[in-house]
């Protein structure tokens, strides 16, 4: 018989391990925390949606919709679409559910999505988000809160050198108008786009500002700006008049758009200048037209989502995992002591790792190289006297220490 051809992963799909892993469990482990300083309430969400979902929310002319969606049929359910995101499922929620009772409402999660993009750094198939939304809110001072959390949730990992860039895409009329204009002045150089921008010039001409595509930025460089009315006026001046408040920095970006439809007012990136073409980490903005576009009633709301592959390649490699403490017995008798040890310290909140197998000074080496910062030894005469070896590997220090007192000693 052959051997099976080995199994491969699916392309843009990855496993981790170890010191990316490890990132990557800093990076949710800190939201987690962050989100709860700012009183953002967990949410768990399906990864499957009615496609409706997303195509009835993201647009039909966005990339994603327009190419980029997972879907599949379901033999009961029509066409089912991977997320690509959150905010179209949690805006789903929100009407089917009966969250509107909550409102208004702050929710935070995490979890991979799914685009069908080209895979390369920063850019994956399955990929996963950190997302925060507030809906039901028309209030500036959401938007400020969100803005405020995110950069506390970057300066926490520790991730500097990142750009909050902030526009405003102003209320639907400053954006019926900002549109027209836009068509008039692509138009003029038609022939000069890209072939997805001349498709996007009609369908959907503010997707052309965001284009990565070097014959279009020129153009998308001097295109017009938003003129906007009063009240969108206001409300873009309360944004930054709290950002100013809560002494948060920002740079204006009057050609910041983001690639879907159904963004309203603020809209935002925090970027990086160390991801090239990858560099935002995190996106967001008001999108006070989707709960209506899933035939809710008006609801305002605001959200933004991460990366966390991107914001897990910027912070420090040493937010890996440590061990407090390696227990190396010697002898049977030791060994079932160390269980009993073990179990003591976890509960005392150490991290504890049995090395029972191989010569001792193999173990020793083995701790060091987990990164322990005690070895703990224990032999038959330790046991004798109800006392164990307590071994700094940093300083070399040893002691000897009573079973009864180990937790308060690795403190
Ligand atoms: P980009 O312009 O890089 O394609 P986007 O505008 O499509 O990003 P959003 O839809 O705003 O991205 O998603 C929010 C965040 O999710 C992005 O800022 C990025 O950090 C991350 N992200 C989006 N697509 C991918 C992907 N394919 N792989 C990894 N991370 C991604
Ligand atoms: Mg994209």
């Amino acid at each position: 018989m052959s051997k099976p051809a080995p199994l491969r992963p699916v392309k843009g799909m990855q496993s981790m391990y170890g010191e990316e892993a490890d990132r990557f469990a800093y990076v949710v482990e800190t939201f987690e925390r962050v989100r709860r300083l700012y009183g953002f309430k967990r949410v768990e969400m399906p990864v499957l949606e009615q496609t409706a979902v997303f195509a009835r929310t993201m647009g039909e002319t966005s990339d994603v919709v327009g190419k980029e969606m997972w879907s599949l049929e379901s033999r009961s359910e029509g066409s089912l679409t991977l997320r690509p995101e959150f905010t179209a499922g949690i805006a789903r929620a929100f009407l089917s559910e009966g969250w509107q009772q909550h409102a208004p409402m702050k929710v935070a999660t995490h979890g991979p999505a799914f685009r069908y993009e080209r895979p390369q750094k920063g850019r994956y198939r399955q990929f996963n988000q950190l997302d925060a939304e507030v809906i039901g809110s028309d209030d500036p001072l959401a938007d400020v809160e969100l803005l405020a959390f995110g950069s506390q949730l970057l300066a926490e990992l520790g991730i500097t050198g990142v750009t909050l860039k902030l526009n405003t895409l102003g209320d639907s009329e400053s954006r019926e108008a900002w549109r027209a204009a836009l068509v008039e002045h692509f138009s003029a150089h038609r022939d000069e786009l890209s072939e997805d921008s001349q498709e996007r010039l009609e369908k959907n001409p503010l997707r052309i500002l965001d284009s990565k595509d070097p014959r279009d930025r020129p153009f998308a460089d001097d295109a017009p700006t938003m003129r906007l009315t009063p009240q969108a006026e206001d409300f873009f001046d309360a944004v930054k008049a709290g950002l100013d408040a809560s002494g948060i920095a920002y740079t204006l970006d009057p050609h910041l758009v983001r690639g879907l439809d159904y963004y309203r007012h603020t809209a935002f990136e925090f970027v990086t200048d160390q991801l090239g073409a990858q560099g935002t980490v995190i996106a967001g903005g008001r999108y006070d037209g989707l709960i209506e576009a899933l035939g809710g009633p008006h609801t305002p709301a605001v959200g933004w989502a991460a990366g966390i592959e991107r914001l897990s390649m910027l912070v420090d490699s040493d937010a890996a995992d440590a061990l407090d403490i390696a227990i190396l017995p010697m002898g049977d008798a030791a060994k079932a002591k160390s269980l009993d040890l073990a179990q003591t310290l976890r509960r005392g909140g150490r991290s504890v790792e049995l090395l029972t197998t191989g010569k001792m000074g193999k173990r020793m080496g083995r701790a060091d190289q987990a990164g322990a910062r005690f070895a703990l030894i224990v032999g038959d005469d330790e046991l004798q006297k109800g006392r164990a070896q307590l071994k700094h590997l940093k300083s070399g220090e040893q002691s000897e220490i009573d079973f009864a007192d180990l937790v308060k000693a690795t403190s």
